[in-house]
Formats: C-alpha cells, sequence, structure tokens
C-alpha cells in the first residue's frame, strides 16, 4: 500500500479530486473475484469509469419471487447502477480457468461454495443440452462460456433491467478473457460463439452490435 502512496496518488490527486463529489461510470462490469481479471485493463478504464461487481465464477442469480431466498448482492448493485447512476452498458466477463466453474462442473462443489453456485446449475444444463459455443476449448472452458452468456440472461429476470433493455436504454454483452493467450472475447450473435474483441469492430474502428436480449438468443 506503500507503493500508492509513493507512486500513484500523485498521477491519481487531480483525476480524484474531480470525482469527489461523484461518479458518472460509463459501464457496469460483472465479472469474478479471479486475480487473473483485472477490469481496469480489461476496459481501458480510469478511475471512476467503471462500476464493478466481483464474486466467485461471475454469477447473477436470478430473481426470484421469495427475496428472503435469494442473493441480494447483485441485484442491489445491479439496481444501483442502472437506476441511479444510469449506466447503459452491462458487460457480464468470464474466463478460462475459473476455480468457481470447475467446482460446478464436478456437480460437488465444496460446501461454502454450495449455496453459491446452486443457481448456476441451469448453466450446467444449458451446456449439456445445447452442447459448448466452442468445442475447441476444455469442459472446463465450454461450461464458463455458456455459463457467462446464461448470467447475461438472468440478468433480464429483472423487471428494472428488462424493460430498460426493451426500452433500448440499457445494452447487456458478454466477455470473455482467455488467460493463456491474454485474449479478450466477445460473444457474437452472428457467430453465435465469443470472437476477438477486435473482430467485432468494423472498419472504421466502430463497435459492432454485440448486444445480447433474451428474446434473440433463445
Ligand atoms: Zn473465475
Amino acid at each position: 500500500m506503500k507503493r500508492y502512496e509513493a507512486t500513484k496518488r500523485r498521477r491519481y490527486s487531480s483525476r480524484f479530486a474531480a470525482l469527489a463529489s461523484g461518479q458518472e461510470p460509463l459501464a457496469l462490469f460483472i465479472t469474478c473475484s479471479d486475480s487473473r481479471i483485472v477490469p481496469s485493463l480489461l476496459a481501458l478504464s480510469d478511475p471512476g469509469q467503471l462500476f464493478v461487481v466481483r464474486n466467485v465464477a461471475n454469477l447473477v442469480p436470478p430473481h426470484v419471487p421469495d427475496a428472503e431466498a435469494s442473493d441480494v448482492s447483485v441485484s442491489s448493485a445491479v439496481w444501483y447502477a442502472l437506476e441511479v447512476l444510469k449506466i447503459r452498458e452491462v458487460i457480464v466477463c468470464g474466463h478460462s480457468g475459473c476455480g468457481g466453474v470447475q467446482a460446478l462442473l464436478s456437480g460437488n462443489p465444496p460446501a461454502p461454495l454450495k449455496r453459491w453456485l446452486a443457481p448456476a446449475a441451469s448453466a450446467v444444463d444449458a451446456w449439456r443440452e445445447r452442447g459448448p459455443l466452442d468445442p475447441s476449448y476444455a469442459d472446463n472452458d465450454q461450461l464458463s462460456q455458456v455459463s457467462t452468456l446464461t448470467q447475461v440472461r438472468n440478468l433480464e429476470t429483472y423487471d428494472h433491467v428488462r424493460a430498460r433493455v426493451e426500452a433500448g436504454e440499457v445494452r447487456l454483452h458478454a466477455w470473455w478473457f482467455d488467460i493463456p493467450s491474454a485474449r479478450l472475447l466477445a460473444y457474437s450473435k452472428e457467430s453465435n460463439r465469443y470472437v476477438p474483441i477486435l473482430e467485432t469492430e468494423d472498419e472504421r474502428g466502430s463497435r459492432r452490435d454485440t448486444t445480447i436480449s433474451t428474446a434473440e438468443a433463445e
């Protein structure tokens, strides 16, 4: 922490002074707790630009009518991001070699992870029923890619998210980081798989649509 005071503080002090009165982040970034995922590196963002939610295996537990039974940490952050901060871009970012996904795949996660991973069982079903998006990856990574899409769809189980997506006010994206190649991929509806994120940009450098909505993804 000493290093921050010695080297970074001076560089960022004016930026933080400008941000002291509030934040206007550009995107909500939901990703895994894994130390190898560095949101500000992948999204090339400065302080104040990314609103981040992290948990084991980048899960978005679907809305259930019995609020007492559900996890509210993700849903409350999503609500705050969209309804208070008025964020319009939402990214769920999975990754290769995910320990949480590996535990899910084993069918018998360690006890402390069991309850957290339970809502992700639907991703395992989707992977087994529909197969991988890209069979060249190992099972663990195939499941991670399918699960990341499932989590994007789970966002739309929340009424306020669905309403904003349908109104064209919010766009949902699935990204996937391949650690061995250090390559960032984005899900492309057109190819029905994750493609290098540069390929989702056209010649003029503007990004092709990688928006996902439940209606189109099903
Ligand atoms: Zn992970």
